[in-house]
Order: structure tokens, then C-alpha cells, then sequence
């Protein structure tokens, strides 16, 4: 049996991780679930799973999960804030950690898991854009392992050769070409993008995700951290990634090869196939997701991205060929971007004017040093809270 902890269960890609597992009960033991102050759904996932640990971000939420835990009779330890999160990442009877807590929060506990040699699940592209470099120095370092769970990192991890930490042009591969539906908006004019609502934002035409990540997919910053996110993991500059709309998300991305070659990983749009792929990973096990009917597919379109159009985008590129605390800096603007939108205190159409500010606003700087970059999130938080309250 593999222990597995599943950081950020009660989230979209969590619930998806625990129905793949729920089909395995033979081969993988959660040992530890975690969410920020969703009290019901922990607890529910308690009872089915009966992990041996559970831990709430949140303070008063943890009391509160305690309290129901101990009437229901639950033989379950309640652990809290980030320490506690930081370890059922690294505790010894678990091997495999899914990382889907949702932004920079999930880094500390992400770092935990690397330092400790677990397989890493990685679904929390934030932990990477934020501290990508310090990142895949602990996970050489601890001895640990990242199995892509973006559904574009995972096709790519699928169809590039085994080999391919040696370095791209060593191994033949020419390019990266990630995938993007290009989101709600793609056909919206720019003046109708500016009155829309985040209920338009969140109802994503092929996936359903959580409400931060489906925001970041209408404007594209989505696709812009996967670029900074597919540097970090396949070891490349972002020139030799190209980002090809591809409006139908059944090629979830491909790789082109020095000799012509392009190989692509396709299927029906579901988070479960990427999950048990990296649950299982060099061995393939069932998923819950049906077989993909290309007769009902019909045809496969592609587009260039229009990086006026998808200012996010841009940003995204621009920052990680900036480097240093740039990309962090990028984040936690975004992140306060996308949640100042999703309380209708500024536009959709703000959100990059937001970003694009702060990243002109606090020049990045070239450190490895986490505490640094904890700082440097924290500043750019504070930076984007006051751009948006000088706005309103
Ligand atoms: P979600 O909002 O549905 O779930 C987020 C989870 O994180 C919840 O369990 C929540 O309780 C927990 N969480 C939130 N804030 C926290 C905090 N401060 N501390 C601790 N825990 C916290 O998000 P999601 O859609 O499942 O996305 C999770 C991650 O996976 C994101 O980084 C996203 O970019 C990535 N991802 C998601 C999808 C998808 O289809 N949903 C696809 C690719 C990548
Ligand atoms: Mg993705």
C-alpha cells in the first residue's frame, strides 16, 4: 500500500484525486487530507477515507473539525496552520503527495514533501512560478520525484523521452507547443470583456475547476504560469515554448522533435486521467474516464494567441525572461487580481492593468532565498491592495 497525502482534498482537484483513488483501495492508503476552512467537506471525506491525520489551514476550522471528529467518534488526529500542513507532507509512512492547495499558499507544504523525497503530485503551479528555481533545488537535493498533474504538463511529461533532464537540445526535442482552450472570452470583443461578471469568468466551456485557476484561464494568466511552470520542469528557456489555442482541449499538448516528429497526448477533458497517470506512473490504472470518441470530436482546430488581446500572457512571458523574484512578484498580484475581480471590487479588464503595475512598481531582484521570496510576495500583496484601492 502507498500512503498518500492529498493537500487541498476538498478542492476540484482533490475530490478528483480521491475518486481515482476510491477505485484502488488496494494499492493506495490516504494517510493525510487537508483544506483551508471547509469544515463539512473535510469531515465528509473523513468518514469515507478515515485518513489518520487532517488538517485545516484555518485555526478556528481546525477546532471546529476537531470537536465533529471526536463526536463522530473518529480515530483522527486534527492539526493546523501551515506547520501542520508542512507535516503530513513529510511524514515517513507517506510516499505520494498531491499538491492541490490553490496559489502561493501551497508552497510551504509543497517544499516539505520535495525536502522530504516524496513523489510529488504537482497540481499547485504557484509553488513553481513562485520559487521555481529553490524549488528544483530541494527536490534534487531530498531525492524526490514531480509527477506533473496540469493536464498540458502532464502530456508533455507523456511525450517527451525519458531522458529529458539532460537538457532539450540534447535530447532532440525542439519545442514545448502547450495547449490552451483560450477560456469563455476567446471570441468576446475587447469592450464587451470589460462587463463581464465572475459568474461568466467561472464557467469554463470544457473543464470545471476551481474558481481562482478559471479566472486565470478566461485571461489567459493560466497559460502564462504554465509557461513559467513548463521551464522549471522540463528544464528549458521559455523561447522554446509556444503557446497554439486549441479551443476543443482534447490535445492536452504536444512535442516537437529536431527530425519533424510532433507527439501529442490526447483525451476527453477530465483531471482523473493526468491523476491516476502520475498516481501510477511508469504503470497505467483505470480513472473513471470514458474512452475519447473522436468520430464525436469531428475535428481538432488551432489559432495563434493574440498576446494584446491576452495581456496576461505577455506579462507571464515577460517575467519569467526577467527572472528572479519577477515571476513571484507576477503571482501575488495576480492572486490579489483575480480576488479583487471575484468580489466585483475591479474589473476583468483591470486585472492585467493591476499586475502590470505592480511588476513596473517593485523591480525584481536575483535570490534563491525563501524567506526572501516570502517577502517579496508579501510586498507585492501589498503593492497590488493599494493599486486597486488608489483605483476605487
Ligand atoms: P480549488 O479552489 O477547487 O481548491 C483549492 C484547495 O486548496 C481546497 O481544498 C482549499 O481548501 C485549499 N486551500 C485554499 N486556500 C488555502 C490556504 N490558504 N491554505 C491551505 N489550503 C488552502 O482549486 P483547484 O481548482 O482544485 O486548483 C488547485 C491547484 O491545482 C491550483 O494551483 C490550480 O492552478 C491547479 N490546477 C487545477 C486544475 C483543475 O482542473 N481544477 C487543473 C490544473 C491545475
Ligand atoms: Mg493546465
Amino acid at each position: 500500500m502507498i500512503g498518500l497525502t492529498v493537500l487541498g482534498s476538498t478542492g476540484s482537484i482533490g475530490i478528483s484525486t480521491l475518486d481515482v483513488v476510491a477505485r484502488h483501495p488496494d494499492k493506495y492508503q490516504v494517510i493525510a487530507l487537508t483544506a483551508n476552512s471547509d469544515v463539512e467537506g473535510l469531515l465528509k471525506q473523513c468518514r469515507e477515507f478515515l485518513p489518520r491525520y487532517a488538517v485545516m489551514a484555518d485555526p478556528d476550522s481546525a477546532q471546529l473539525l476537531a470537536q465533529r471528529v471526536r463526536a463522530a467518534r473518529l480515530e483522527i488526529e486534527v492539526l493546523s496552520g501551515v506547520d501542520g500542513l508542512a507535516y503530513v507532507a513529510a511524514l515517513d509512512e507517506v510516499a505520494y503527495v498531491m499538491a492541490a492547495i490553490v496559489g502561493a499558499a501551497g508552497l510551504l507544504p509543497t517544499l516539505a514533501a520535495a525536502r522530504t523525497g516524496k513523489r510529488i503530485l504537482l497540481a499547485n503551479k504557484e509553488a513553481l512560478v513562485v520559487a521555481g528555481e529553490l524549488f528544483m533545488q530541494e527536490v534534487a537535493i531530498g531525492g524526490a520525484e514531480i509527477l506533473p498533474i496540469d493536464s498540458e504538463h502532464n502530456a508533455v511529461f507523456q511525450c517527451m523521452p525519458a531522458n529529458f533532464s539532460q537538457g532539450l537540445e540534447r535530447v532532440g526535442v525542439s519545442q514545448i507547443l502547450l495547449t490552451a482552450s483560450g477560456g469563455p472570452f476567446r471570441k468576446l470583443t475587447l469592450d464587451q470583456l470589460e462587463g463581464v461578471t465572475p459568474a461568466q469568468a467561472c464557467a469554463h466551456p470544457n473543464w470545471d475547476m476551481g474558481r481562482k485557476i478559471s479566472v486565470d484561464s478566461a485571461t489567459m494568466m493560466n497559460k502564462g504560469l504554465e509557461v513559467i511552470e513548463a521551464c522549471w520542469l522540463f528544464n528549458t528557456a521559455s523561447d522554446r515554448i509556444k503557446v497554439v489555442l486549441h479551443p476543443q482541449s482534447v490535445i492536452h499538448s504536444m512535442v516537437a522533435y529536431d527530425d519533424g516528429s510532433v507527439l501529442a497526448q490526447l483525451g476527453n477533458p477530465d483531471m482523473r486521467t493526468p491523476i491516476a497517470h502520475a498516481l501510477a506512473w511508469p504503470e497505467r490504472i483505470v480513472s473513471g474516464v470514458g474512452p475519447l470518441d473522436l468520430f464525436e470530436v469531428g475535428r481538432l482546430d488551432f489559432e495563434e494567441p493574440d498576446f494584446n488581446r491576452f495581456a496576461c500572457l505577455r506579462l507571464a512571458y515577460e517575467a519569467i525572461e526577467a527572472g528572479g523574484t519577477s515571476p513571484a512578484i507576477l503571482n501575488a498580484a495576480n492572486e490579489v487580481a483575480v480576488a479583487s475581480f471575484l468580489d466585483e471590487r475591479i474589473a476583468f479588464t483591470e486585472i492585467p492593468i493591476v499586475i502590470e503595475s505592480v511588476l513596473t512598481a517593485l523591480p525584481g531582484i536575483h535570490t534563491g532565498d525563501l524567506d526572501t521570496l516570502l517577502e517579496v510576495d508579501t510586498e507585492a500583496r501589498r503593492c497590488a491592495e493599494q493599486m486597486i484601492r488608489i483605483k476605487v
